[in-house]
């Protein structure tokens, strides 16, 4: 006889079934071709499942200990006498010492959670200045009503998988290089349920849910604002199988108003208003999000200069108060000035003292300027 085998694994000639498999596992794990890659390393990784082979099933050892190979007897291993259960024990050992997988096989379940849904709602600035409640229209997979969701066709159930035997999955062994090795793969009967369902519902085609339309109702809070998503826990997708159902989001879309621009939870718009009351100063009505307001426009007022309406924006969708509503002044210049409006505006002038004025130069054209940073400070 070549080979100890006891020697081999490190156990003792009285050595338990427990022992010898612990053995086993320890030096499985130390002697992985995938952690030791090392020529050396593999042929004691062969040795060491070849012992294992013949002192865990209890025939062969038996064999061994009388003094005989049993896996030179049969031809290297596995063959007609020695291959029975307890060679499957064996190798689903070499399995489990390797990946750690034995506890989490087993049949997949048919049920599975239902997958997120997304709708687009689009809304008026007045709905997401205040919050409005809108009723919706959803196309997603409920729960079939025929089959309760459990896919089978009234009065009949699904059944135990024949192939695998509710295993889900069936198991292979192939001779490599290792040795032999066992492979498992789904079961192709029962595409690794474990179960097979013979007369599927006609309703849903076996799938445990239909594709429905319902009318949800959404509260929109008030602050909202372009791309902002409302979830509704659990009206999305019913799972295959009738699972759980996923989460619906509405994603908001706010559409453009005709006056106001927002940016943020402020306001913005421009009024544009003739020179004369621009120095005169006047109140200009203007229907903002909460009625109409009078614009104090002051005497003396410069164009691009802007009135405020503290709290006349949007609602912050967080801790309450709101933006305010920002009024930017657009002043005109008479142009087409008739004989007499043309005489007035000279006497005006004259009296003024700007017949001839010299004008005032400012440096790096600060009224472009002051603009551009009131744009940038989003006012
Ligand atoms: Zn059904
Ligand atoms: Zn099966």
């Amino acid at each position: 006889m070549a080979t100890d085998y006891y020697a081999v694994l490190g156990v003792r000639r009285d050595a338990s079934q427990d022992e010898i498999k612990k053995a086993f596992r320890r030096l499985a794990r130390e002697l992985h071709p995938d952690v030791n890659p090392d020529p050396k390393t593999q042929e004691r990784f062969k040795e060491i499942n070849a012992a294992y082979e013949v002192l865990s099933d209890p025939q062969k050892k038996q064999v061994y200990d009388l003094g005989g190979d049993p896996l030179s007897a049969n031809g290297g291993g596995g063959g007609a006498g020695g291959f029975g259960a307890g060679g499957f024990g064996n190798f689903s050992d070499i399995m489990d010492a390797f990946f750690g997988t034995a506890s989490q096989r087993g049949p997949r379940s048919r049920t599975r959670r239902g997958q997120d849904a997304m709708i687009r709602l689009e809304i008026d600035l007045a709905e997401a200045a205040f919050g409005t409640t809108k009723d919706i229209q959803v196309d997603t997979a409920v729960v079939c009503n025929t089959c309760s969701g459990e896919g089978a066709a009234p009065g009949t159930s699904a059944q135990t998988c024949d192939m695998c035997r509710g295993r889900g999955e069936v198991s292979q062994v192939t001779r490599s290089f290792l040795g032999q090795v066992m492979t498992s793969r789904p079961c192709p009967q029962c595409q690794g349920f474990g179960t097979v369902v013979p007369s599927p519902c006609p309703e849903c085609a076996g799938d445990g849910r239909v594709r429905s339309r319902r009318t949800l109702t959404v509260k929109i809070p008030a602050g909202v604002d372009n791309g902002t998503r409302i979830q509704l826990a659990g009206e999305g997708e019913v799972g295959p199988g009738g699972g759980p159902p996923g989460d619906l989001y509405v994603e908001i879309h706010e559409l453009p108003h005709s006056v106001f621009q927002r940016r943020g939870d402020d306001l913005h718009c421009t009024v544009t208003i003739p020179m004369t009351a621009a120095a005169l100063g006047t109140k200009c009505p203007l229907e903002t999000l909460d009625g109409v307001e009078e614009i104090d426009i002051r005497p003396g007022t410069q164009s691009g200069q802007s009135v405020p309406l503290h709290g006349r924006g949007i609602t912050h969708l967080r801790g309450g108060g709101r933006g305010d509503l920002i009024v930017h002044v657009e002043v005109t210049t008479p142009s087409k000035l008739d004989a007499e409006q043309e005489r007035l505006l000279r006497e005006f002038s004259k009296l003024r003292g700007e017949e001839r004025p010299l004008g005032q130069f400012q440096p790096g054209q600060q009224g472009l300027f002051s603009r551009l940073k009131d744009a940038f400070n989003g006012r």
